[in-house]
């Protein structure tokens, strides 16, 4: 089993360094593999082939992606979950997760065991490429996961230790959390280390020094970055990647952009239906590669990202076709005490409360903080009891939760529906 892993890890590190006409050969096959997977036994994408006239024939290579029409996430979550993955898939041995709800409406996701071992051998190549070393510990407070974590054998004698921190979002509650793993590398969103890094600055607090630094999932400004650089004398990382399909594209030392994991995702950036050029920002479109049992083909996360089209001065083969995820920054809840709060502290309570089809956090200003909710069902007060209770384990007495039921939640500008919203900017210093 280890050893397997690590077969699977050696073979994807490898690709790193391949050359780009094998790397597009290996990307291909993969395609035309997955495509005729899809089509042969998921219902959606069989029915979607079928309404286009297309078979998996049509699709030889990356340049015929096109031909298949854009599916988003509204169009994934009206249909029941039988329609979405593979015939014969037995649930019960499968790992069930849920989207992060950034777009206010969280997705059910399935995946294999085999599935996930393909993920984490995609994930464990870019964990060397940061510089993992196989007795480092390693700390993700990002809750993914951790449910179906079981601790293996060889971790108990000091290989590959892994540690999932589930804990409130109070800066007080990480900094005890990180601080009792003592980890050598920390996975966590951008705002919720920033929640940290405020702390460990404020109260001179000491112990918290991981040697590798990971974040995801939100955008990163560069007051961010530098911030938590400086608090924690390290160079971070960030990585880009969903639910939905994984990992998609990852930062090395160099920053010059982000590198697309070719050998298991397709990524487009797309407007207007055509494929922007470089410099250009549009929506960022996934293919998964590895995928079997949920396959996601040309998938619009509903994420705006700036395309580019270069190769990276470390000479890894992987393209940077990324340049930046835009948006997100403007998510953390500043406290009347000039505490941050990290968006996870509503996002993730509100999404596990049952009857909540879509939700938004809006805070006006420090003291005031509005709660858009979409229900489906009758019992309203016991939801929003449900919610304002949640909430309030991390939002103070002084701050008024203005809990209202709605019909819909209005789209953004951008055309990404955010689930939190603040329009109090926070003081970086
Ligand atoms: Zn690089």
């Amino acid at each position: 089993m280890l050893f397997n892993k690590y077969l699977r890890m050696r073979k994807h590190l490898k690709n790193h360094w391949l050359s780009p006409d094998k790397l597009a050969e290996i990307q291909n096959e993969k395609l035309r593999k997955i495509i005729k997977h899809a089509y042969d036994n998921v219902p959606y994408y069989e029915n979607l082939f079928r309404s286009f006239r297309l078979k998996p024939s049509d699709i030889q290579s990356v340049e015929d992606l096109g031909k298949i029409p854009i599916s988003c996430k509204e169009d994934i979550n009206r249909l029941p979950l039988t329609e979405l993955i593979a015939r014969g898939t037995d649930l019960k041995s499968c790992i069930h997760g849920k989207t992060s709800g950034s777009t206010g409406v969280p997705l059910q996701i399935i995946a294999s065991i085999a599935d996930l071992n393909r993920h984490q051998a995609v994930w464990n190549s870019f964990l060397l490429a940061t510089g993992r070393k196989i007795t480092d510990k390693l700390l993700s407070i990002t809750g993914r996961f951790p449910k179906s974590y079981r601790k293996r054998w060889y971790e108990y004698i000091g290989i590959g230790r892994n540690s999932f921190l589930l804990t409130k979002e109070d800066a007080d509650s990480l900094v005890d959390g990180i601080k009792k793993v003592n980890p050598d590398i920390i996975v966590c969103y951008p705002t919720r280390m920033l929640v940290v890094a405020q702390a460990v600055r404020k109260k001179n607090i000491n112990g918290i020094s991981p040697r590798i630094l990971i974040t995801t999932a939100e955008t990163l400004d560069i007051n961010m970055r530098e911030y938590i650089n400086e608090t924690f004398n390290v160079d971070l990382i960030d990585y880009y990647g969903s639910w939905e399909t994984g990992m998609i594209a990852w930062e090395c030392y160099k920053h010059e952009g982000y590198h697309a994991i070719v050998d298991s995702v397709v990524l487009e950036v797309v407007k207007n239906n055509r494929n922007v050029e470089p410099g250009e920002s549009g929506e960022v479109i996934v293919t998964n590669l590895v995928s079997y049992t949920m396959p996601f083909i040309r998938y619009n996360l509903g994420d705006i990202g700036v395309y580019m089209e270069k190769m990276c001065s470390c000479e890894r083969s992987f393209p940077l076709l990324l340049e930046k995820v835009e948006g997100r920054s403007d998510e953390l809840i500043i406290l009347p005490s000039g505490e941050f709060l990290s968006p996870n502290a509503f996002d993730v309570p509100i999404k596990y409360v049952d009857g909540i089809e879509k939700f938004q956090v809006i805070q006006e200003d420090r003291n005031n903080i509005s709660v858009l909710l979409v229900i489906s069902q009758r019992n309203s007060s016991e939801i929003v009891k449900a919610v304002e209770r949640k909430l309030r384990e991390h939002v103070p007495d002084s701050v008024n939760l203005n809990i209202k039921l709605v019909n819909k939640i209005p789209m953004a500008t951008s055309g990404k529906q955010k689930c939190v919203i603040s329009k109090v900017k926070a003081q970086l210093n």
